[in-house]
């Protein structure tokens, strides 16, 4: 099953992710990151990185 990735270097840390997704990405310094990349199922993730505004988040 794919997973969310976040490229780093596109993120602006605008926490929309965080705010949509908090068991999936979490806010470390400036930017988010996948903390618990299987729990989308508590979540929309999808969403997540279709709002995302640098369409940083991907799924591998
Ligand atoms: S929504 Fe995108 S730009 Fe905003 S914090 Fe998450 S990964 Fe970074």
């Amino acid at each position: 099953m794919a997973v969310p990735v976040i490229e780093a270097d596109l993120c602006t840390g605008c926490e929309t992710c965080v705010a949509l997704c908090p068991d999936v990405f979490e806010m470390q310094g400036e930017l988010a990151v996948v903390t618990n990349p299987d729990k989308c199922d508590s979540c929309d993730c999808q969403e997540a990185a279709d709002t995302c505004p640098s369409e940083a988040i991907i799924f591998e």
